[in-house]
């Protein structure tokens, strides 16, 4: 199978079934699988050959869900950038994976026709974006990939640096649809709401694409925000949807929410970032009728673990199991694996890993770190004597003070626990005598009362070891986090670190 295939063989068995919902106007299948034709052959009208790279830069939408596998049928391999990239940013994507073309949003259509590079620029603009598929013929053009050739990245970090590019066989993105198919239950009765960015490998390719596989219908909301979401789900009788934590939490405390007005909804599958301790408990009381399914995923391996109720139940804050259709270890070390309990880092090897970062050989070489195969995903866990896996942080973040290995998580754990603490974030200082010493930005629960930092450390002595122990708190309003809800350490450190 390849990814034009997947379109192709869910519009023969359900030509005139709504595909795609976009802010009222609509696709069947079979009017998607021919607009993915004229777009295979205007590309390659324009001189797209096969295995040129042709980046994406677009929100959610009709024209978006079509260019999945127009780019795909013209031979092409699409480079899925966020359309939230600043300019130098898109800039270095489209330098390091050699676009040849761009489909993009209107807005952003200008400023890269001016970067001044030899790229073919096509506005994704509804009228622009229909004006250049009249031009391609309907049928289509047999120039697809085979299976195991480069056929899509997606972008990942951002945290520091230029973001990198995963870059997948269409037999990997396949491979993914059909675990999250299985894991997630989905079906072709299903109406999924994408809310989270085509773009990313969790709202693009661990969502949309498997969506498309079982023939389901899709709403697609351009972006993020409560009201548009409650409107589009009660409107389509959405029945399943993809949200990051942050969003979770959002909606919850929207004051537009009403839980009737979710009354089709009956799964809700979640991951991209921690959930913060309780969340879900309160989502799954507020929403008893729907399953919560959280989900492990990686932009360089895939849908790769899943946390049912029956495990969250049993243990809170647990990661999950992982798929078995990809090995899992956790490493100690290089060679060495982790006894239970023991903290090491997830490694994961098989056929749902990337191929490589786009045009960046050094970082692909740290991710892959030797020759066997298994990708280094940079998060430490434990793992249980049944499987179950739990997540303790990133090995980045780690924080060595004298000698002694902390994981921020393990303080924020505790800090969370406290009633005067909303959220807080754990980053290292460096000290001359200690080399870091871990401080806690915190927000307050109630900020017109005034807490002592004192009272917090104090409280923080009796549930962990001394060297553990914050040693500073500073009051903050915000913590800083990524659009996925992940923290960002790096900023406070930057703010912090004198
Ligand atoms: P990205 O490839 O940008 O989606 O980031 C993947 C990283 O997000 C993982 O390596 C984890 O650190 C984090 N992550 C993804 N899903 C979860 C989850 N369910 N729980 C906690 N962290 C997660």
């Amino acid at each position: 199978m390849t990814i034009g295939a997947s379109l192709a063989a869910a519009a023969a068995g359900n030509p005139k079934k709504t595909a795609f919902i976009c802010e009222g106007r609509e696709l069947t299948y079979g009017e998607a699988d021919i607009a993915a034709n004229r777009l295979a052959n205007a590309l390659v009208d324009h001189g797209v050959g096969p295995g040129d790279r042709v980046a994406v830069i677009a929100h959610n939408s009709l024209e978006y869900a079509v260019t999945y596998f127009g780019i795909a049928r013209a031979g092409g391999v699409s480079l899925h950038l966020s359309a939230r990239l600043a300019p130098d940013e898109i800039a270095h994507c489209l330098d390091r994976g050699d676009a040849v073309a761009v489909l993009c949003d209107p807005e952003l259509a200008d400023s890269i026709s001016s970067t001044g590079r030899r790229l073919a620029v096509v506005s994704t603009g509804r009228d622009d974006f229909a004006a250049f598929l009249e031009a391609g013929a309907p049928e289509d053009p047999g120039r697809e990939q085979p299976p195991d050739a480069p056929s899509s990245a997606t972008y990942t970090g951002g945290t520091t640096g230029f973001p990198k590019g995963g870059l997948h066989t269409a037999r990997s993105r396949l491979t993914w649809a059909e675990i999250a198919v299985h894991w997630f239950g989905l079906g072709s009765g299903e109406v999924m709401a994408v809310a989270a960015p085509m773009s990313h490998a969790a709202g693009g390719f661990i969502w949309f694409q498997p969506g498309v596989c079982v023939a389901a219908t899709q709403v697609l909301l351009p972006k993020w925000d409560v009201p548009s979401f409650l409107a589009a789900a009660e409107r389509c009788r959405v029945t399943a949807t993809f949200l990051v934590p942050a969003q979770i939490a959002l909606l919850l405390d929207h004051e537009a929410f009403e839980p009737a007005r979710l009354s089709g909804l009956r799964k809700i599958v979640y991951g991209g970032a921690p959930a913060p301790p309780g969340l879900i408990e309160r989502a799954a009381e507020t929403l008893p009728r729907c399953e919560f399914i959280q989900n492990y995923g990686m932009t360089e391996i895939g849908p790769l673990v899943t946390l049912y109720r029956e495990d969250r139940d049993r243990h809170p804050g647990a990661l999950g199991r992982p798929s078995p259709r990809i090995e899992c270890a956790v490493y100690a070390a290089p060679g060495s694996e982790a006894e239970p309990g023991e903290i090491g880092e997830l490694c994961f090897r098989g056929e749902t890993l990337m191929q490589g970062y786009v045009g960046e050989p050094d970082q692909t070489q740290a991710f892959f770190r030797g020759s066997d195969g298994w990708g280094w995903t940079g998060d430490l866990a434990t793992r249980d004597e049944t499987g179950l896996l739990t997540l303790v942080g990133r090995s980045g973040d780690m924080i060595n003070s004298g000698g002694f290995n902390i994981h921020p998580a393990e303080i924020e754990r505790v800090l969370l626990e406290m009633p005067e603490i909303d959220d807080c974030a754990v980053f290292a200082v460096s000290d001359p005598v200690f080399g870091e010493l871990p401080v806690a930005a915190v927000v307050a629960a109630d900020p017109s009362v005034k807490i002592a930092a004192e009272a917090l450390l104090d409280d923080c002595a009796g549930r962990i070891a001394r060297h553990k122990r914050p040693r500073r708190i500073i009051f903050v309003n915000e913590i800083p986090k990524n659009a996925a809800g992940k923290i960002l350490r790096a900023r406070l450190q930057d703010r912090y670190a004198g």
